[in-house]
Order: C-alpha cells, then structure tokens, then sequence
C-alpha cells in the first residue's frame, strides 16, 4: 500500500502539465478525503483546477508558520469559472473552505482543514486605455510593480513584492507612494468577482456599486472570490528616498518622535514617511525613519531636515523600481516563511509626550528586537476621500502603529503572544482602538468596530445582499447583521472606542 507522500507523488505527476486526475487516483483522493472530489474534477473545465493534497509542500506556503493550517484538498483554479464550479462543489456537499491570494494573512483567514480555493494561477494580465491595468487575482504586488514599471508606470501598493493584491487591495494597502497617490483600494476601478451563488460579477462605480464600496476596504474572504482587478496606475517618474536613525535615551527620542508625529501625517502630499521605534540596548531606544517622495531629493532634504534633528539624514534619487528594491530589503523577492505576531492601532489625535515615553519604556522592558513598532503616516491623498466614500474608515488616522514580533521555533510562540499582548495592553490609554484589517488581529476586542468604525452596519448590509448564508467566512470576516460581535479574548481592557474621537 502506497504511503501519503508517495500517493502525492503519483498525485502531482498525474497533473503535470494540468491533466485532470482520474480513475484510481482519484478514488483514492476520495477514500482518503472522505469527500466527493470526483464531482469536483468534472465539473472543472479541462485543464481547470489543479487538485493536490498535503503532500505537496510547495502548496502549503504561507507566511506566517504560527498559524499555519494544511488543508485536505487544494484548488488552484485558473479561471472565473473554475472558481464558481468549486465554490458550487463547495455548497453542495457542505464543505468549509477559505480563499488564498498570496498567502501572507497574518491569522489564518486563507488557510483551512478542509478546502482551500488557491488562486495563485490567475495571474493574466491585461492593459487598457489612460493607464489601466488588469490583472489576476493571483498576482503578487512585485508581479505588479514590474508590469506597470514596463510601462513606466507605478502603482501605490505596499514595501513587500511577495504580498498578493488580491488580500493587499481589499484590506486598504499602504506603500511608499499612499501620500501622493492614495491606498491601493482607491485605485482599484473594477473587480471581478464570483459570488456565494457561482455567479460571475463584475463591480464598479456603476455595477453592482455596493458591492464595489464594500470590497475596497472590508478586507478579504467576506463576499466572494475576486478572480480579477483592474487599476489605475500613474506616471511618476523618478522618486528621492531618505533615511535618518538615532540611538538615544528616552526622552530625547520621545522629542524626536513628537517631531516626527508632528510634521510627518501633515508634509507636502509627495512625501510618505514611516518611524520604527525598537529597543537599542540597555536604556536606549533605536529610531528609524525613512521615505519617498515624488518631488526633488533637495525639498525632501529640506523638508526631512526641519525636524530630524541630530542624525546623519541621507538622501538618494532613484528609478522607482530602484527605491522598491530598496524599501523590500534583502531578500524581500522571495517568500520566507516565520513565526510572528502583528497588531496594530490608529493614532487620530497626536500621541501625549506620555503616551511615546510609555510606548518607548514598555520597549526597554524587553530584549533588543523582540518587537518593532512601526509607524506609517497618513494625511495627504489617503485622507482626501469622505470616511464612507468606500469601506476603508481610517481617512482621518495620523498614523498608524503596527507592533510587529517574529521569532524561530514553535517552543516561542505562547511567551511571545504573552510579551505581545502585555505591549498592546499597555499603549490602549494612549491611542484610538481602531485597528488596520491588514493586519489582523484575532484578539483584537471587537474587531468589526475597530477594523470598519462607522462603515460596519452598511457592510453588514451588503454581506446580506449578496452572501446571506455566510459561505464566505473567516474568524474576521464581516458579520451578517445581528451576529453576536462579542470578542474571543476579554483579557484585554480596551477603552471605549470612540472616548478619543
Ligand atoms: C511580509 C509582509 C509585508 C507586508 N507589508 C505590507 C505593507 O507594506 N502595507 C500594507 O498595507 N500591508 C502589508 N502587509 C499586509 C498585507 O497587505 C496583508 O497580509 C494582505 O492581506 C495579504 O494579502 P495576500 O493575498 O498575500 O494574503 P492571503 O493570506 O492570501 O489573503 C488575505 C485575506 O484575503 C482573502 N483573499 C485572498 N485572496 C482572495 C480573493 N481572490 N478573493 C477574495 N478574498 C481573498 C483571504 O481569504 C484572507 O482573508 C504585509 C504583510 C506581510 C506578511
């Protein structure tokens, strides 16, 4: 009798090339699964859907190896249709699945036991007219970047090439150009999307423009499977990039990040900065700051030297795939897998000289590296739409913070968790309770508040419209209304939400 790996073997060898699976093996993928995946196979289009199991490590790849889930059947549709057909072989025969862009959910919500309807292979892509590209959902942001850089173009995604756009895009998206260009959601003109009855839909400002509101913004998973989007991308051309760092003791950096805090959400739209705060030995915090501009290295020079005060600022033009290079760091090209742990806050009203010496000293608690608080301005184009303009919320965020810890070995991760949540804990006095859907956050207390504030009860409205009997769901996913939002964790004390609007 042949053993699982070797049963995958002869799995992916009888796929090669796509050819559909049949006979023994798939009777033996059924024996094994307890499911129907006969069905499935036909009602795939040939040469649609290529069926693997676990056996196949290359298909278990995600980013985040703590939440890591194998599932028992793994799809990778190429078209619309083959996605309808198994959303359809999904229903029927009641069968839990989860939708994977790129695979780099911090939680789970692309992962499942069961199903998982893989859309790497959908990565066609097509230009139109006035800089409109179309690309499969499948795509990655690098894949992207160096389509549109083909036409010397640029597209306002966020720092890592290996991030799919299908989760990036409907999460909001935040990358080195937000601040003259907008997120990513507010430069997506159209989606393809197949819905909770198969259909195949197409939704923009004029179609199914509820739905269109809802996607840009609520996140993934929630109301069906895009297979395509469309986006607006811009003529830029070269980009300058700074960076400046400091190691200091605690309040002359609290001094240097209130500067930062101060001028950083509120620069000329062309510039988009960040903060890193993080422990830089014994009683000292390490800052640091860098960032792109659309304009000249001598204003973003001038502008970056009116307020960082005592460091060795440097300035460089580049290409602006030069500067993505830049920003994705080494190795940033290639997908590499860690255990790690991000939350994160909005800042709406400038945090308190307080407020930075608590984040500071909670930082010189623990060992050097052990987290990193990242700070991305806001303000600029991505403050220019109304609050309910479409399903992302945060139009008004100064910035926000991501506390972001990764470390080796599973051993770590519950005193990890702890050390997180301890860090998290002691900042709620100081910042607004809203939280970045992108960075999801399963201990988050009432997520659906936090990620989409006042946006909540229209999306509740429209997941009802259009999956009323929530096929597509994650532990995060937009409740239907009347779902019970209580929280899974109630160990953390949150302050009421909006006390700091
Ligand atoms: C290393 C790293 C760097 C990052 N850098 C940034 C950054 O600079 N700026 C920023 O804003 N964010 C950043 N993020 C967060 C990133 O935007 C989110 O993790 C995003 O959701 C990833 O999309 P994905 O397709 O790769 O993920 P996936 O895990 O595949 O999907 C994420 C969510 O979208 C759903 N989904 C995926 N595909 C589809 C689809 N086709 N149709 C419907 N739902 C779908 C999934 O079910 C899941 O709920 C980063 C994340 C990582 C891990």
């Amino acid at each position: 009798m042949s053993t699982r790996r070797e049963f995958g073997a002869r799995l992916i060898k009888a796929v090669a090339g796509y050819a559909i699976a049949t006979g023994p093996l798939l009777r033996s993928l059924e024996a094994q699964t307890g499911l129907p995946i006969g069905d499935l196979r036909s009602s795939l289009g040939a040469g649609d859907g290529v069926i693997l199991t676990p056996d196949d490590s290359k298909y278990t790849e995600s980013y985040n190896l703590r939440t890591r889930l194998v599932p028992e059947v793994r799809v990778l549709c190429q078209s619309a249709k083959g996605v309808a057909a198994t959303i359809l072989w999904a229903k029927a025969n009641k069968v839990s699945f989860s939708t994977r862009g790129a695979g780099h959910c911090y939680e789970d919500f692309s992962q499942n036991l069961k199903l998982v309807i893989d859309t790497r292979k959908l990565t066609a892509s097509e230009w139109g007219s006035n800089g409109l590209l179309s690309v499969g959902s499948g795509t990655t942001l690098g894949s992207l970047y160096k389509l549109a850089d083909a036409r010397g173009r640029a597209f306002p995604g966020g720092s890592c090439p290996t991030v799919g756009v299908a989760g990036h895009c409907m999460g909001g998206g935040y990358g080195r150009l937000s601040r003259p260009l907008g997120l990513a959601c507010d430069n997506v003109t159209s989606f393809e999307i197949v819905d909770a009855r198969g259909k195949i839909l197409t939704t923009s400002a004029t179609q199914n423009s509820d739905l269109f509101w809802a996607l840009r913004g609520s996140g993934g998973g929630s109301f069906g499977v895009v297979t395509k989007f469309t986006f607006q991308t811009h003529s830029i051309g070269k980009v300058s990039t700074y960076s400046a760092s400091w190691t200091l003791g605690v309040s002359e950096a609290v001094k240097v990040f209130r500067a930062w805090q101060s001028w950083a959400p509120h620069a000329p739209n062309e510039i988009t900065s960040t903060m890193t705060v993080s422990k830089g030995g014994a009683g000292k915090i390490r800052l640091h700051s860098s960032g792109q501009s659309t304009g000249s290295e001598t204003k973003l020079r001038n502008e970056v030297t009116s307020w960082a005060k005592g460091a060795a600022v440097s300035t460089k033009t580049r290409t602006s795939m030069e500067a993505i290079d830049l920003f994705a760091g080494t190795g940033g090209w290639v997908l590499n897998p860690v255990y790690m742990k991000g939350r994160s806050d909005y800042v709406k009203k400038p945090m308190s000289e307080e407020g930075v010496a608590a984040l500071m000293n909670e930082m010189l608690k623990l060992s050097v590296g052990a987290i990193s608080a990242m700070c991305d301005a806001y303000g600029g184009k991505i403050a220019e739409p109304e609050a309910d303009a479409m399903a992302f919320a945060h139009r008004d965020a100064l910035y926000s913070i991501q506390y972001y810890s990764q470390w080796s070995t599973a051993s770590q991760t519950s005193s990890k968790l702890a050390m997180s949540r301890a860090f998290y804990k002691a900042l709620r006095p100081y910042v607004s309770g809203y939280a970045y859907v992108n960075y999801p956050d399963l201990e988050l207390p009432d997520y659906a508040r936090a990620y989409w504030g006042d946006n909540l009860p229209r999306l509740q409205q429209i997941k009802q419209k259009y999956d009323p009997d929530n096929l597509f769901r994650h532990k995060q996913s937009v409740p239907l209304p009347g779902a019970s939002l209580s929280s899974s964790i109630r160990s953390i004390a949150l302050p009421d939400l909006f006390a700091f609007d």
